[in-house]
């Protein structure tokens, strides 16, 4: 089946379209009677708004349970985080270099500069999101027995601690 606003929106209960690339549906996340989902299709993204105030990782929860939602999606935004464990380490490598006293290059100290402004910036709503999203998908593979590449285990681990601190809890 293929992935867009409209096939998720005709395969809802009252699902339709709006205008142009807008679709509505009833909300599979709540007991939903008139439909308050909001379903666009933004170039090959689909955005979800539940109107009623359930959040788009419940909503995504409920497509992927429904067959709806492709489990695995390339996200651009895991990869800026994934950059920022990158920035951690070498942060912390030429925090070791400074207390040894090991000379660093000009190069490496901008380079510190900048990724230490980043990592002190906080995670946007978006982005622990993003990271929910990747850690709720990446159990549902366990708990179904599929093999995990190390890099997804690396992943769940780097995000599960960042949502934990936002008050998620995951079991590792
Ligand atoms: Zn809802």
């Amino acid at each position: 089946m293929t992935f867009s606003a409209e096939s998720i929106a005709l395969s809802l209960d009252k699902g339709r379209r709006i205008r142009n690339d807008h679709y509505t549906a009833c909300c599979p996340a709540h007991d939903d009677r008139n439909p308050s989902l909001s379903i666009t299709q933004a170039s090959d993204n689909v955005l979800l708004y539940c109107h009623s105030g359930c959040s788009q990782s419940e909503v995504i929860d409920e497509l992927i349970r429904r067959g709806l939602w492709p489990e695995k999606r390339k996200r651009a935004k895991i990869n800026t985080l994934v950059d920022r464990e990158e920035m951690q380490s070498f942060c912390a490598a030429h925090e070791y270099n400074l207390r040894k006293s090991i000379p660093t290059c000009m190069k490496a100290q901008g380079l510190y500069r900048q990724y230490q402004r980043v990592l002190c910036t906080p995670f946007t709503p978006g982005e622990i999101i993003e990271m929910h999203l990747y850690c709720l998908l990446y159990r549902a593979d366990i708990r179904k027995g599929k093999p995990t590449a190390p890099e997804d285990d690396n992943k769940f681990l780097a995000f599960q601690r960042v949502v934990y601190e936002k008050g998620v809890p995951y079991e590792a």
